[in-house]
């Protein structure tokens, strides 16, 4: 009796070492808005190809209570620490705008993101700096990329089954008086996070960048979908 329960153990032991070598086949989805690159940019403008024209902050009310989701991370379950850390050539200022940003998420108790390196397995946040040239077709539309950024879900399936968010959120320093802003960094970390474009003005989400770096009802309530169940 003793001996057939122990060789039961051993039998299962060994198939569930097999396991962990079943790794999901998918790709690990990126998500990053660089939507100026694609031609739907032409036709809707992007925070992320920002106007250049200083906007009026107008007080619209917000139509929809909840801020879209980015696709690939609809449905998955992520924990709320991530670790960040900067690439070695962000500027300070820049780092400044970042980290402005990084309060503005962590005083919503619905994330936590701290200094440091992750493992593979912990969520983790680069910020980045680049630098992208716009061509003249676009700077006379007014269009300039002031950034960049997006959540990269990686998922393992199996014994020891994990999902994690690898994101990325970037700064673009050709253009350093409409990319080295808090405003901006709230919005690419929003990207980062898993938040999508709103067509709400109160939104952070909104494409084209209004200076806005405070959350709104309907921000938080697509983070809380996100990160409290
Ligand atoms: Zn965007």
């Amino acid at each position: 009796m003793r001996k057939r329960t122990w060789l039961t153990w051993a039998v299962a032991l060994l198939v569930l070492a097999f396991v962990p070598l079943t790794i999901d086949g998918k790709p690990a989805p990126v998500n990053f808005k660089t939507e100026l690159t694609k031609l739907a940019d032409r036709y809707l403008p992007n925070y992320d190809a920002q106007q250049s024209t200083s906007s009026t902050q107008k007080r619209e009310t917000s139509s929809a209570d909840q801020t879209p989701i980015e696709n690939i991370v609809q449905g998955k379950t992520l924990k709320k620490t991530y670790y960040y850390h900067f690439a070695s050539d962000v500027s300070s200022s820049a780092q400044v705008a970042f980290e402005a940003a990084v309060a503005t998420y962590n005083a919503t108790g619905l994330v936590k993101l701290v200094a440091g390196n992750a493992t593979d397995k912990q969520n983790s946040i680069t910020f980045f700096v680049y630098e992208k040239q716009m061509s003249s077709a676009n700077t006379q539309q007014g269009m300039i990329e002031s950034g960049h950024g997006g959540p990269k879900i990686i998922q393992q399936t199996g014994w020891g089954a994990y999902t994690v968010n690898h994101a990325r959120a970037g700064l673009n320093v050709a253009y350093p008086q409409q990319a080295i802003k808090q405003s901006v960094a709230t919005h690419e970390l929003g990207h980062a996070l898993g938040l999508d474009h709103s067509t709400s003005k109160l939104s952070v989400m909104y494409p084209v960048d209004q200076s806005r770096t405070t959350l709104s009802t309907a921000d938080l309530n697509a983070l809380k979908a996100i990160y409290n169940d």
